[in-house]
């Protein structure tokens, strides 16, 4: 079964997460470079509104992807990626930044929500999204863990949040690891694979090339683990952004030069 199915919407083609679609109570989704009006390195679907694509250009491609998924720009959550541990709860004041009102980004790596109609938004070139739902507490929450935040453990940190701030039980959060770049394609440094090697074993790290390459998707799924996801409960996309950097934004391939994706969940 594939865990992420390919959606198409008005030439808008995303990811849906189909264990967290099956519960009803949530809409996910994963964009692709496709259905939007982006050109040049955008192309174009691109939702970066700071790397030097065109502010109109952008704006129209969140309206097409909102329309695609039936949500409320108004109410999508923004957040300032800088690639640490810090979690966000949502309130009001968040909903529409930078789609509906210039303002100064909350910096976050993850958020968290239990109300309905919010899309939480994360946005990804090859870095991956970790889509969380207690389906009891119907809370949702969502994660961008690069290889820095992973190293800091975001993901468990944000179940432990989920725990304490919101009563969530660790039997009954879904999770899934959305596209990203996977070990074929990532190469490190000696110095990062041994953070990674030294905390999570040998397994996470692939040495038949030239540099080490690690499976950030192998450290996650240690991590969901760790923080108490049940097995069964723990999904993953097969899908590597570098390898399909056609239908993706990747930052690694195109050197930086790319526009980016977004990871969203909403509860309904
Ligand atoms: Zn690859």
């Amino acid at each position: 079964m594939k865990i992420f199915n390919s959606k198409t919407t008005n030439g808008v083609k995303y990811y849906a997460v189909s264990l967290f679609e099956k519960t009803g109570i949530v809409k996910t989704g994963f964009s692709t470079r496709f259905g939007g009006v982006s050109s040049g390195r955008f192309e174009s679907m691109n939702f970066s509104f700071i790397t030097g694509d065109k502010k109109e250009n952008v704006l129209e491609n969140y309206k097409r992807y909102c329309d695609a998924l039936d949500i409320d720009i108004n109410k999508m959550v923004l957040t300032r990626q800088i690639h640490k541990d810090d979690i966000h709860t949502v309130d009001e004041n968040d909903f529409g930044a930078m789609i509906n009102r210039e303002c100064t980004l909350v910096e976050a790596d993850a958020l968290i929500t239990d109300k309905t109609g919010v899309t939480l938004v994360k946005f990804s070139a090859d870095c991956p999204v970790i889509y969380l739902l207690d389906t009891k507490k119907k809370v949702a929450a969502l994660v961008h863990s690069g290889w820095r935040s992973t190293a800091m453990n975001i993901v468990g940190k944000t179940i432990e949040k989920m725990k304490q701030d919101y009563g969530c039980n660790t039997d009954d959060i879904l999770s899934a690891i959305g596209p990203s770049i996977k070990k074929c394609c990532f190469e490190v440094g000696e110095e990062v694979a041994g953070v990674f090697e030294e905390s999570y074993g040998e397994e996470v790290i692939d040495r038949n090339y030239n540099k080490p390459h690690v499976s950030l998707k192998d450290v996650l799924t240690q991590q969901l683990k760790g923080a108490g996801i049940r097995t069964e409960n723990i999904t993953q996309s097969d899908i590597c952004t570098g390898c399909q950097c056609d239908e993706f934004h990747s930052y690694r391939i195109k050197k930086g030069e790319c526009g980016l994706s977004i990871g969203t969940i909403t509860l309904i």
